[in-house]
């Protein structure tokens, strides 16, 4: 669970959400633009939010705020902050690969198919279906070969 949170949960990098990455900082890795003097930048599935993201309904008479959010353009997640509403178990697993993803660039051998297993049963349970991240911490530790 620690380590999930470390790497994965309060990395601003990866999406909670979705697990997609917003940012890449290793400098050996390029984009097609060649960013590569750039120690942080986003990726094809962030986008800056200030163009799409409108202020809810109760505030706004308030002005949109200045400075421009890494929003995800996947799933819409606002600088890779998880959301509150629970996933049904298709949303679940359809952030499986994702997931997969993130622990193998970590360097962490990955059995997907493990992940999906165990996602799929843990939304299965009362006890877990309504914390996602209880389920993919879970299953990450469960897919991931030590
Ligand atoms: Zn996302």
């Amino acid at each position: 669970m620690r380590w999930f949170e470390t790497m994965i949960w309060h990395d601003h990098a990866v999406c909670s959400e979705c697990f997609a990455r917003l940012k890449r900082s290793d400098i050996a890795e390029r984009d097609h633009w060649g960013n590569e003097d750039s120690m942080s930048w986003r990726t094809e599935s962030a986008v800056l939010g200030e163009d799409l993201i409108e202020p809810p309904a109760s505030v706004a008479n308030c002005a949109p705020m200045p400075e421009s959010k890494t929003t995800c353009a996947e799933c819409g997640s606002v600088r890779g902050l998880s959301q509150s509403e629970t996933l049904s178990t298709s949303e679940a697993i359809d952030r499986v690969p994702a997931l997969a993803a993130r622990l193998q660039e970590a360097g962490y051998h990955v059995d997907t198919r493990r992940i999906y297993t165990a996602v799929e049963h843990l939304k299965g349970l009362d006890d877990y279906t309504a914390d996602d991240k209880q389920i993919f911490a879970t299953a990450a530790a469960l897919g991931v070969q030590r």
